[in-house]
């Protein structure tokens, strides 16, 4: 059997318990050397078989589970953040099941929260937008023309770009021709929970020179919109003393 684990985005404290127990039980690991924390690792049980899939390719990977299932041996294969968001999982998850090989996914917390929780921020903040946007410029992976940037930036919701720390004066250009104000807030949160996290705030136009000053071009989010300055919102109806909810009575409700 192979479990796809989310790996959290970076704490070796940030996976999830059934994470943490399936590493615990594995005889093979598989992981995203270039992404997750190897501190998780110190989790294997002694004598656990260890693979970086950084160095190898999906045949390379298919052939070490491959080789696994055929001596009985249980395989974690450990993904960054959540594995449903840029993991590549789907293509891992047919050729397992073409293959006639079990499998189940574990989720984990995505770096979009780990980033969020460096900035203290609310991403959906009421009276500024509720909605976020994950996405990413393209690279040698291509975006489906509506879900370019400047199409998504006409929505007006948090926008967290993945995968695009490598042309932040591409991105800012981008979201300023397609109309977005260049004084909106954005944050880039660079390596988010691991001990050298590095996070900015500044307005769109300054964007690409601070990441130059910090030497930043990956591993790192840029989060775009209103709710990033976390003023100016509304307060939420779910604590107002008035507001009857389905578990408490408002003050003065009659019913
Ligand atoms: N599945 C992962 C994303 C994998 S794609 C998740 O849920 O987070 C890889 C991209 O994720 C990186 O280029 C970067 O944009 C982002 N990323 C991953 N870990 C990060 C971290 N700790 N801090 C900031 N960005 C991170």
């Amino acid at each position: 059997m192979v479990h796809f684990v989310g790996a959290g985005p970076g704490a070796k404290d940030l996976i999830t318990l059934r994470g943490k127990e399936l590493i615990e039980q594995a005889d093979v690991i598989i992981y995203a050397g270039s992404l997750v924390n190897p501190g998780l690792l110190d989790y294997a049980k002694a004598g656990c078989e260890i693979h970086d899939s950084s160095r190898l390719n999906i045949d390379e990977v298919i052939e070490i589970i491959r080789a696994a299932e055929k001596n009985g041996l249980m395989t974690v294969r450990l993904h960054t953040g959540d594995p449903s968001i840029y993991g590549a999982i789907r293509e891992q998850m047919d050729i397992l099941e073409a293959q006639g090989i079990a499998f189940d996914v574990t989720p984990g917390v995505s770096s979009f929260c780990g980033a969020a929780a460096a900035l203290n921020m609310e991403y959906t903040l009421p009276g500024i937008t509720q909605s976020v946007i994950i996405t990413r410029m393209e690279g040698r992976t291509k975006v489906p023309e509506k879900e370019s940037v400047e199409a998504l930036a006409a929505h007006g919701a948090t926008m967290v770009f993945f995968l695009s720390a490598g042309d932040t004066e591409r991105l800012s250009k981008r979201l300023i021709d397609s109309g977005v104000s260049e004084d909106i807030p954005c944050a880039i949160v660079y390596k988010a929970t691991w001990p050298d996290e590095k996070k900015v705030i500044c307005s769109l136009k300054d964007l690409p020179e601070k990441a130059k000053e910090e030497g930043i071009t990956k591993t790192a989010l840029i989060i775009v919109g209103r709710a990033v300055a976390q003023t100016g919102y509304e307060m939420s109806k779910l604590y107002d003393p008035g507001f009857t909810t389905e578990y408490r009575k408002g003050k003065n409700a009659d019913a």
